[in-house]
């Protein structure tokens, strides 16, 4: 067994894909301490810098002074407390839906709608691109997994007519691809789903904060009331931790009862749902100062990739995906930029096929960040 672990560690380095733990003193804001040295953070999903706002801080710290470091228990025993009620009620109002869960991880979250609601005889439609927690949730489950190609629609209805006979059917897509940046295509899923009836869930993860007025893509493109579990992460553009799942009441209820990863598992902290609860507060008042900020990071960003005739791909989000043909010359371009003070994520195998350098940005970063940005691309690529 050890002998073996050791082999399929070699063969991981042989093939390019072996990961260490980055050496991150800390992040602070738009910058992170990469080997003691300040590098402008492309890597990180923390895209309107919430998680070092002074106002979401000291939220946090009054939970804990006020509730102590953890819940001590799940939600259903004694680990609930007024603070959680609070972070659902407006959560549920922030996204216009009747009722909302939180859940310890947006990977939990994907993993307790899946499997609480598809058994093996169920059929569960997934976007080939979709993040790792919903694979990971279909396979718990047993239910037929059925994987259209990214974003092709015709792929999808031909797969929907010939599994019509199923008689529960799930679709599920992220709204923001997180590794490719583009969006999905709810408006054309919302027309399949009514000739075709299956439950319509979308995981707008790297969406909500920034998107619709922070609302998310379903917000932005009116189709809210049609998608039936509204998933999403208060980890990457609130600057918190945990993840939401806002849906009609029932379907709350159900996910209470019945979800073996909501049921058996300690509460988050409660200073976590308060920094949450300050966060929410933020992105739905002040919009324009966050993910407005940052959209208009996203077109100067664009068009300066443009001017400079840098091949910027498909993205229409804040993620950004170069892509290379193999991973040694991806990992070499991330060392190059590194070495002149951006840090950017490299994306491989398992996460991605087509090995990547994916620069995200944020609502912090100047002009002068964006064009230093670019000017590194160029000088690289
Ligand atoms: C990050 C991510 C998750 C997981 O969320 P965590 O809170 O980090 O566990 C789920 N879905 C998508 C699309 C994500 O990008």
């Amino acid at each position: 067994m050890i002998a073996s672990i050791k082999d399929n560690l070699e063969d991981i380095k042989s093939k390019g894909l072996y990961r260490n733990l980055p050496p991150i003193a800390k992040s602070h804001t738009k910058y992170t301490i990469f080997n003691g040295e300040e590098k402008l953070n492309c890597a990180s999903n923390d895209y309107l810098g919430l998680s070092h706002n002074d106002q979401v801080k000291e939220a946090a710290a009054e939970a804990l002074r006020m509730y102590g470091n953890s819940s001590g228990s799940s939600r259903i025993v004694a680990g609930n407390y007024d603070l959680y009620d609070k972070l659902e009620y407006e959560t549920a109002k922030f996204k216009n839906y009747e009722s909302c869960l939180t859940v310890n991880t947006g990977y939990t979250a994907n993993l307790l709608i899946i499997s609480t609601l598809a058994d093996s005889r169920s059929i569960v439609f997934t976007d080939k691109l979709n993040h790792a927690s919903i694979y990971d949730g279909i396979k718990l489950c047993g239910a037929k997994m059925v994987r259209y190609k990214h974003n092709d629609m015709n792929h999808l209805e031909t797969l929907l007519k010939k599994y019509d006979k199923y008689p529960n059917k799930i679709l599920i897509t992220d709204t923001i691809f997180s590794m490719d940046g583009d969006k999905a295509r709810l408006k054309e899923i919302r027309k399949l789903k009514y000739k075709y009836n299956f439950l319509f869930v979308i995981d707008e993860a790297h969406a909500t904060g920034i998107f619709g007025e922070g609302r998310g893509i379903a917000h932005e493109e009116g189709v809210e009331k049609d998608i039936d579990i509204n998933m999403g992460t208060f980890s990457k553009a609130l600057g918190g931790f945990g993840a939401y799942i806002c849906a009609d009441k029932n379907i709350i209820k159900y996910l209470i009862n019945k979800g073996r990863s909501f049921i058996f598992t300690t509460s988050l902290p409660p200073s976590v749902i308060g920094g949450n609860v300050k966060s929410v507060e933020i992105v739905s008042k002040e919009h324009e100062k966050y993910g407005g900020r940052l959209l208009d990071n996203c077109r100067i960003f664009t068009n300066l990739l443009a001017t400079l005739n840098i091949d910027h791909e498909k993205s229409n989000s804040q993620i950004f995906p170069f892509f290379f043909k193999d991973n040694n010359s991806a990992l070499e371009v991330q060392k190059k930029l590194l070495d002149s003070g951006v840090y950017a994520l490299l994306a491989r195998r398992p996460s991605v096929t087509t090995p990547r350098l994916r620069i995200s940005l944020r609502a912090d970063f100047t002009n002068e960040d964006i064009v230093k940005i670019v000017k590194c691309l160029k000088k690289i690529i």
